[in-house]
């Protein structure tokens, strides 16, 4: 793609913000309505999009995607009205009569880059808190998932305004044209490395962004646990999208008292789930493509695993897979695992967990289960990561009043419900003064009576008051 081509595009979006279009809330819930209408009379559509990009069934696809994006959009409708409101500040009385407020107001033309593992979620999340926001939008979604990436292309072309909305389709060289331009915001998904090349690139043109990253979550069972629901929601979210999830629990720390229990129940977990054979099973996916199945077949390299193990290069297939015997040392400690992959370390005090957790990069979330509140208390305190989520996985992602975002190398910025309107809008303030009285106090010269009696009016003056008394 040459640099001229996109340029046309911006420019008309440009144009369209600065006309005030997107201004109008009657627009934005017009824009959000296409949108789902777009999910609802594509549905099929998409799934077999995801489908043929990754073999992830209809109703995983549901669940992670057109089902959580609806429910998002359902969401912004409902609070639009009171997340656009203004916010009225009281106006101390050197400056008054005036009337001081500040409100959201969109950032103009944004950019979204979504990564594949969750190809239609990734870009579409935050284009309904960038519309509800606003914004006029160009979204960036990934070409490893190229069935899924031109249902978008197709859709958003077909369903919302195309003079506010536009999706470019390509690869690395795509996005970089694209990062040669000004946008008034980034928000990009994807690796820790090119989340640095982004960063650089918003930084030429000094444009604020949120980066969405990896991480390597971990999940920790404490002794006083329900062992088998602990195994069975473990395996749920570790095995969901073959463990090609930015969220997945990426290890686990099991006290050593309940480690051949958890053991047993996960591997009961993953029979009953998926069958005798995985690779025989609807709703167990594939690797994305050749790079990322070498790269975890790498990763298996001198583990003879507990559970699983088998892998197909002409499918793309690796089996849900456990390793006993890992340790922090271990290669597959190193890196995020990002595939069906999930070492077990077993631990004796929480002392040991904590201190894991706090040596290694700060994860996009932590997962506990336990039902000791000091326990749960100790390690919501005593760590840090984008999220926690206690006695379940995944779930606080899919609360749509929860901010979701990392902190550290798991990024920055949020999304999701208001956090992803407030992320996509900056405050904006607004002081409006009655043009009467004008009385002299401010101008020059400034007499020592004048300057007395000014340093008496200004608000400072009584801080030292107020934090004596
Ligand atoms: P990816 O390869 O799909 O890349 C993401 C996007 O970046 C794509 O649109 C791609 O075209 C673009 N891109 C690639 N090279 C670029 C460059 N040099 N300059 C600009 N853009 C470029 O996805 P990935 O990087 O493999 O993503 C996987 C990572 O993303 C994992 O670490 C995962 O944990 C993380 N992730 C994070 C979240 C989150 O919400 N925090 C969600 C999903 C994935």
């Amino acid at each position: 793609m040459q640099k001229d081509q996109v340029l046309p595009e911006l420019a008309l979006l440009r144009e369209t913000f600065q006309h005030g279009i997107t201004l109008d809330l009657k627009w934005r819930r017009s824009q959000l309505l296409a949108l789902d209408t777009f999910l609802v009379e594509r549905e099929k559509d998409i799934a077999d999009a995801v489908h043929d990009d990754f073999r992830k069934s209809a109703a995983e696809t549901f669940l992670t995607e057109t089902g959580y994006l609806r429910g998002e959009i359902r969401f912004a409708l409902k609070h639009l009205k009171s997340w656009t409101k203004p916010h009225r500040v009281s106006v101390p009385l050197i400056y008054q009569p005036a009337k001081g407020y500040y409100s959201p107001a969109p950032y103009g033309v944004v950019l979204i880059i979504g990564a594949w593992n969750y190809p239609m979620n990734l870009c579409i999340a935050p284009l309904i808190s960038a519309l509800a926001a606003g914004n006029c939008v160009v979204v960036k979604p990934s070409e490893h998932a190229p069935h899924t990436s031109s249902v978008i292309a197709e859709g958003l072309g077909h369903y919302l305004d195309r003079s506010a909305i536009s999706v470019i389709e390509g690869g690395v060289e795509e996005a970089k044209a694209l990062l040669e331009e000004r946008f008034d915001y980034i928000f990009y998904t994807g690796s820790h490395a090119v989340g640095r090349e982004v960063m650089s690139a918003a930084a030429r043109h000094l444009t604020p962004l949120t980066l969405e990253l990896g991480g390597k979550c971990p999940c920790i069972v404490d002794e006083n646990s329900d062992i088998r629901v602990a195994a069975r929601r473990i395996v749920w979210a570790k095995f969901l999208n073959a463990g090609q999830t930015c969220l997945a629990p990426d290890y686990v720390l099991v006290h050593e008292n309940r480690e051949d229990e958890l053991l047993l129940s996960m591997r009961e977990a993953i029979t009953d789930f998926y069958g005798d054979d995985p690779r025989l099973s609807p709703d167990y996916p594939r690797i994305i493509n050749e790079k990322h199945f070498h790269r975890l077949e790498t990763l298996l390299d001198g583990f003879s695993p507990w559970s699983g193990g088998e892998t197909d290069p002409d499918e793309h297939y690796v089996a849900p897979t456990i390793l006993r015997g890992v340790t922090s040392m271990s290669a597959i400690m190193q890196s995020e695992i990002f595939g069906p992959l999930l070492p077990v370390i077993a631990f004796k005090e929480l002392e040991e967990v904590l201190d894991i957790i706090r040596r290694a990069k700060e994860p996009l979330a932590i997962y506990l289960f336990s039902s000791d509140r000091h326990v749960q208390e100790r390690v919501v305190r005593l760590s840090r990561s984008g999220g926690v989520c206690i006695n379940d996985l995944l779930f606080h992602a899919a609360l749509h009043a929860l901010p979701f975002g990392g902190i550290g190398s798991s990024g920055f910025g949020a999304y999701h419900g208001r956090a992803g309107f407030e992320t996509f809008s900056f405050k904006r303030s607004v002081l409006k003064r009655a043009l009467y009285p004008d009385p002299s106090l401010r101008y020059p010269p400034y007499s020592s009576r004048k300057f007395s009696f000014l340093r008496r009016l200004f608000p400072g003056w009584s801080i030292g008051k107020l934090f004596l008394h």
